[in-house]
């Protein structure tokens, strides 16, 4: 039976370090993330290993957006103090579960997974991507599954990754722990199985356009408004909006990308209703739209960009570090207890072992 039960349900979930946190991780997961530190026991994790499967070149540059993005996070509110903070090369025993899931997961599968085949398209991959590339998806798996995550707050671009998870929690839970097929997702755990099938919760808004009002926005594609932007950046940003109209005077289409941005971003309910009105009818200009949603998105994110600047210079960076590799004592201790279960279960437990952790 799972020792777990009883316990506060547990959340994984997490950034790849390929540039710094923006808008749509905003509405997309951070902001439950925020929400949810009390009810849940929280793992966040920064997937650097996996900056490395598009990246493999640009170590330092990846280096210097994890440090990046743990200064978003603790500019948002996600609160160590609260949560674990999890780098995943300090975390061995995902690798380790990585090569354990891999065997379970057909490999058209993983190519077929259609987020994976949307990345490739949009970070102009071709054919020549790593090994390692595809493999993240079974990675991003064995994060959750390290962790044994009940629920995974995620954008929507990361649903069929999730599927992946939870079809192959499934798996392994029938193959080495005799769960019956018949288990409901919820009672896994309950039912013996070393992995709860966790669920994915979406975020208000599920998949915020860019700025190019074609594709989501993405931290590597160039299309972002970013939490750490300074508010004459965000004036520029939001002025390139694509919204495809001619003239101000012409009836505007609200399901265009500056409607996605009035509605993520400006509070009042009454004044999204009265922008949507004067637009299609065609009596406010795009430049009045972008000016107000541009003040909005500063007023949300200048306290952020506050408190980020205490991390500021070297002092902040070492700072950081330093959380990090107090916080991976934690992360390596449920890791290695998952680990050593699902080794068990598949007759690989030859031993004990213990990480060193050298201060
Ligand atoms: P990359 O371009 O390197 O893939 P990204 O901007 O897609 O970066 P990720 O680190 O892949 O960011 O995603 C982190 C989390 O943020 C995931 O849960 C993802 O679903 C969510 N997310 C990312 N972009 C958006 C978006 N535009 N709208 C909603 N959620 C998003
Ligand atoms: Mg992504």
């Amino acid at each position: 039976m799972c020792e777990d039960i009883g316990m506060r349900p547990r959340i994984l979930t997490g950034d790849t370090p390929t540039g710094r946190l923006h808008l749509g991780h905003w509405v997309g997961s951070l902001e439950n993330r925020v929400r949810l530190q009390d009810e849940y026991e929280c793992f966040f994790l920064i997937a650097n290993m996996h900056a490395f499967t598009t990246r493999a070149e640009k170590p330092e540059e990846i280096r210097r957006d994890t440090i990046e993005i743990v200064k978003d996070w603790l500019a948002v509110g996600m609160d160590p103090e609260r949560s674990t903070f999890v780098l995943q090369t300090e975390v061995p025993a995902i690798a380790e579960l990585t090569w354990l899931l891999a065997m379970l997961l057909p490999f058209n599968r993983v190519m077929r997974n259609p987020t994976l085949k949307e990345e490739i398209e949009a970070k102009q991959l071709g054919d020549h991507y790593s090994f390692g590339f595809p493999l993240y998806a079974v990675g991003q798996c064995a994060d959750i599954l390290a962790f044994r995550a009940d629920l995974v707050p995620v954008g929507e671009d990361q649903l069929a990754h999730l599927e992946m998870c939870r079809e192959v929690a499934r798996r392994f839970d029938h193959l080495y722990c005799g769960v019956p097929t018949t288990t409901e997702d919820a009672d896994y755990a309950r039912a013996g199985g070393v992995f709860p099938v966790p669920q994915p919760k979406v975020g208000r808004i599920a998949r915020l356009v860019g700025i190019d009002g074609v594709q989501k926005m993405s931290k590597s594609l160039g299309n972002a408004i970013f939490l750490s932007d300074e508010a004459g950046e965000i004036k520029k940003k939001t002025g390139k909006i694509f919204t495809g109209r001619q003239s101000a005077t012409d009836p505007g289409d609200i399901k265009n990308a500056l409607f996605q941005f009035v509605n993520a971003f400006i509070a009042d309910p009454e004044r999204r209703r009265e922008l949507a009105e004067l637009y299609t009818r065609g009596e406010v200009g795009d430049g009045t739209v972008k000016q107000e949603v541009s003040q909005a998105i500063d007023a949300l994110v200048a306290p952020m960009r506050e408190r980020r600047r205490a991390y500021d210079g070297p002092a902040g960076e070492a700072r950081i570090v330093e959380l990090l590799h107090a916080h991976a004592a934690k992360a390596n201790a449920v890791a290695e207890d998952t680990l050593a279960r699902a080794k068990a279960a598949m007759k690989l437990d030859f031993g004990a072992r213990t990480l060193m952790f050298v201060p």
